[in-house]
């Protein structure tokens, strides 16, 4: 059997030959919760340690394999080479649960679980999936639009056709790992693995290299995509592009492109939903008297009537003029809310109108002079 000589069980666990159930049970659970990998990151001595008392511990709590253990040594049990998951000693698992449930949680948990034989061949792997975020101006998201995307991406080398080798030749299945990518190995009732080193985990090795990809089987290359823009698309939505992503290895699929959409602000225009606000600015004299204003929409400047003695936020709503849902018929409106302009200076003469008009205005602000009324019943009503 390869590898160095097997420390024995009792001696693992440190105790005597004559030990009970109980007193190795006590043993095992001291050492095992001192050697964990959990209280030791990254210590291999610690990490081995701890294999070896699982293994020993798996052998001395079973009456069956203790005997066989105190009879013919490791030898006994099947242990000391390298052997499938359930292959060499047919180990039960019985006691994993009770001594292990609670200490070990989901360390070991995957692993020690994972059944069945090796793979063969070489796995073929979908490639990753690619986000791009793209930034459309308002009226692209509106309206919808072609957009060009250069994006640095992996593709498939064209000369090898993506697997590496030269043209001629195969890549051949990896000797270590027999093309499954990763070695398993028994330790007690532990089946571990790692990537194979010597192919990196492809489960394929190529003797002679592809010489435009220097045997990586695909290239960086700046492609250029076409994406169509919805109209009423809205930020953070995505477009997937299918197999647009990274190539995939060994006649795995490509992964998809997502292109995350980003909106750039308007200078008149804002957006909840398919609903589009705006702000206008109009004179203390057009809210007073009423009459036409002018706004913009989507579709260009549009005149609007509005009321005489239109207050300031008076919102005006223009049906249909939002923009149309990315998913359906319908189509939001515009929200045109009115921001009345006070003159901040005046002439001479527009201060006298002015004043001669607050002369006569006693009766025109039914709003100031409620609230007024009000400010002041409320205060009586405090009065001591
Ligand atoms: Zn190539
Ligand atoms: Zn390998």
């Amino acid at each position: 059997m390869a590898g160095p000589a097997k420390r024995d069980y009792y001696e693992v666990l440190g105790v005597p030959r004559t030990a009970t159930p109980e007193e190795m049970k006590k043993a095992y659970r001291k050492l095992a919760l001192q050697h964990h990998p959990d209280k030791n990151p990254g210590n291999k001595e610690a990490e081995a340690k701890f294999k070896e008392l699982a293994e020993a511990y798996e052998v001395l709590s079973s009456a069956q394999k203790k005997q066989a253990y105190d009879q013919f040594g490791h030898a006994g049990v099947g242990q000391g080479g390298p052997g499938g998951p359930g292959g060499a000693g047919g180990f039960d698992f019985g006691g994993f649960g009770d001594i292990f449930g609670d200490i070990f949680g989901e360390v070991f948990g995957a692993q020690g679980a994972r059944g069945g034989g090796g793979r063969g061949g070489s796995r073929a792997m979908r490639g990753s999936d690619l986000r791009y975020n793209m930034k459309v101006s308002f009226e692209e998201a509106a309206f919808g639009a072609e957009k060009t995307v250069h994006l640095p991406r992996e593709s498939a080398c064209g000369t090898c056709h993506g697997s590496g080798a030269k043209p001629g030749t195969q890549p051949e299945v990896c000797k270590t790992c027999s093309g499954a990518g990763e070695i398993r190995f028994q330790q007690g009732f532990f089946t571990l693995s790692k990537t194979c080193p010597d192919c990196g985990g492809a489960g394929q090795t190529i003797k002679s290299k592809c010489t435009e990809c220097q045997g990586a089987g695909k290239k960086a290359e700046n492609v250029r995509l076409q994406v169509k823009v919805p109209s009423g698309i809205n930020v953070g939505q995505k477009l997937k592009l299918r197999g647009e992503g990274e190539p995939g290895a060994n006649g795995g699929p490509a992964g998809d492109l997502y292109v995350v959409i980003d909106i750039a602000p308007h200078p008149f225009f804002q957006r909840d939903g398919d609903d589009v606000y705006c702000e206008v600015p109009i004179s203390f004299t057009q809210a007073a008297l009423g009459g036409e204003i002018e706004t913009p929409t989507l579709e260009g400047s549009v005149k609007i009537k509005i009321p005489a003695g239109t207050q300031s936020l008076k919102r005006f709503r223009l049906k249909s003029k939002g923009i149309s849902n990315v998913n359906g018929r319908s189509r939001g409106d515009q929200f045109v809310t009115v921001q009345v302009e006070v003159p901040s200076k005046l002439s001479e003469e527009q201060r006298q109108l002015l004043e001669r008009f607050a002369e006569i205005s006693g009766e025109s602000y039914p709003e100031s002079q409620g609230f007024l009324k009000r400010m002041k019943d409320w205060f009586s009503t405090q009065q001591p």
